[in-house]
């Protein structure tokens, strides 16, 4: 089959985790993996970012299909559940606005913490890493955000090995919150033709929908 360009945006996930480790500045480019989807689920009203531009789910498929790294088993009825998606969404955004309170602390004029805090439990020592001249409340929003999609990463990787490769999407809350959002912008179209969602792509295969 022929390939994108975007077929390789595997590539720039990859480096994103990577560049964390030396200066972790870098962290915040993750932004544009939480605003891109959510621009393209609101002015498109599709999940084209998931199906085509996301490079964790890229990442995942490569591992568990190519890699076989996966058990390709399907992952558990209540992962798929709307109970599931939505309250581990809402969990994830209650931890994201903790974390945005820890840097508002320091721009208080709290300590700037060195670590990174994967699993919201555990903290890793991160000093080594690059602070340079940023703000002190700037570097600890850099910290909190990479543990966020370190978190994730590793979550994904996780499920990717004993489920089926994407089974992250299934509650990835980027695709809780696209697929939210591009269901109601689309609620109009779907009374009139019952048309679906367009594309709701990786978390129904890999649920095996
Ligand atoms: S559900 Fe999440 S990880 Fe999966 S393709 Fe969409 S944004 Fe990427």
């Amino acid at each position: 089959m022929r390939k994108h360009w975007y077929d390789y945006l595997w590539i720039g996930e990859l480096l994103y985790l990577i560049l964390g480790l030396f200066n972790i500045l870098f962290a915040w480019l993750g932004m544009l993996f939480f605003t891109i989807p959510l621009l393209v689920a609101v002015f498109g009203g599709s999940k084209a970012y998931c199906s085509r531009y996301c490079g964790r789910g890229q990442i995942l498929s490569l591992l568990g299909t190519k890699w076989k790294l996966s058990r390709n088993a399907p992952p558990p009825r209540f992962l798929r559940s709307r109970w599931f998606r939505y309250g581990f969404l809402t969990f994830f955004l209650i931890m994201f606005g903790r974390m945005l309170y820890g840097t508002y602390r320091v721009f208080a004029g709290a300590p700037l913490s060195q670590t990174v805090t994967l699993l919201w439990t555990f903290r890793l020592p991160w000093q080594w890493a690059e602070v340079g001249m940023a703000s002190p409340w700037a570097a600890q929003f850099a910290f909190g955000f990479f543990g966020v999609m370190l978190t994730s990463a590793v979550l994904g990787l996780a499920t990717m090995v004993l489920f089926r490769p994407r089974s992250w999407c299934v509650y990835c809350p980027m695709g809780t919150m696209t697929q939210g959002i591009c269901g109601l912008r689309n609620q109009k179209e779907i009374r009139k033709n019952g048309r679906e969602c367009e594309n709701s792509g990786p978390a129904a295969q890999a649920s095996g929908q």
